[in-house]
């Protein structure tokens, strides 16, 4: 059976679920100027995404990595969550919630807020809500492959989430070029002088974004909170690859629906119960009636 566009039907199936999850992709951010890592790759002069997207990659030049990232950062910093991550932001609102979901087990506890993006523009978006319910929903979104705000100690494992720009003074400059080591940004900062404490022991930080060949973060969860998910939103992303596909499907097994909103058609999508086309800054606030 094809997959329905109806939007009554929709909110029929929105306001009977008792637990909401949300997985969102690339798409998500597209509104906001965010190109994806293939696309980035066009901006850079890099052979291959995996140069600056894996372990090897890091280890061969870390100078190289860090200039990637140093860039992303400031192209996020410089973009502004748009009206789709704002409306997801929104369903963490109580009493948006208690309307358009009343069936929640608790409309107090927001929908779980997956993300494979790691801009942090889902998090900004929560600044839209009051102080209680924006607490509450930062303890509910998950960013599954890490954030380009978050940095970790290649030797002590610290990490921290920091908005400072640049991280370090060699990375200021704009000009691609080779940074030593011991220039580039270290546990415990540019001041850091000798001590071996845990957060401040000078070795070099990584960001801390899941690179290809690493496990995403939250997994556990994820799958727990799938076993009693019975509406499954899978925004910006197919959901026919990974990792929505393996959600859909566990949502799917328990009797859940699957609800997609994305630019375009993609092979499978025949499986969602509900596919809604266009960008998600269109779709999503009309859909959810918000
Ligand atoms: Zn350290």
């Amino acid at each position: 059976m094809l997959p329905s566009s109806d939007i009554e039907s929709f909110r029929g199936a929105l306001a009977s679920a008792k637990s909401i999850v949300i997985l969102a992709g690339a798409g998500l951010s597209a509104a906001s100027g965010i190109p994806t890592y293939r696309d980035a790759d066009g901006l850079w002069r890099t052979n291959s995404i995996e140069e600056v997207a894996s372990i090897e990659g890091f280890k061969n030049n870390p100078s190289r990595v860090w200039q990637f990232y140093h860039q992303r950062r400031e192209l996020c910093l410089g973009s502004q969550p748009n009206p789709a991550h704002q409306a997801l932001a929104s369903l963490a609102d109580p009493s948006v919630l208690s309307r358009i979901a009343p069936s929640l087990k608790d409309t107090s506890l927001p929908p779980l807020l997956i993300t494979q993006n790691i801009d942090d523009l889902s998090r900004r978006a929560l600044d839209i809500l009051p102080a209680s319910a924006k607490k509450a929903a930062e303890e509910r979104f998950l960013e599954m492959h890490g954030s380009l705000f978050v940095t970790r100690c290649t030797s002590c494992q610290h990490s921290q989430r920091t908005y400072t720009s640049p991280l370090c003074t060699a990375l200021g400059n704009s000009e691609e070029r080779d940074i030593p080591v011991d220039q580039l940004p270290r546990c415990g900062g540019e001041t850091w002088a000798g001590s071996n404490r845990y957060g401040r022991c000078g070795g070099l930080l990584r960001p801390a974004v899941i690179w290809f060949g690493e496990v995403p973060d939250h997994m556990g969860e994820i799958a727990r909170v799938l076993n009693w998910c019975d509406l499954l939103l899978v925004v910006g992303t197919s959901s026919r690859v990974y990792p929505a596909a393996g959600f859909a499907s566990s949502v799917k097994m328990h009797g859940g629906k699957v609800a997609v909103f994305n630019l375009e058609r993609s092979n499978g999508d025949d499986d969602a119960d509900f596919l809604f086309l266009g960008p998600c800054v269109e779709t999503l606030p009309h859909v959810l009636g918000l």
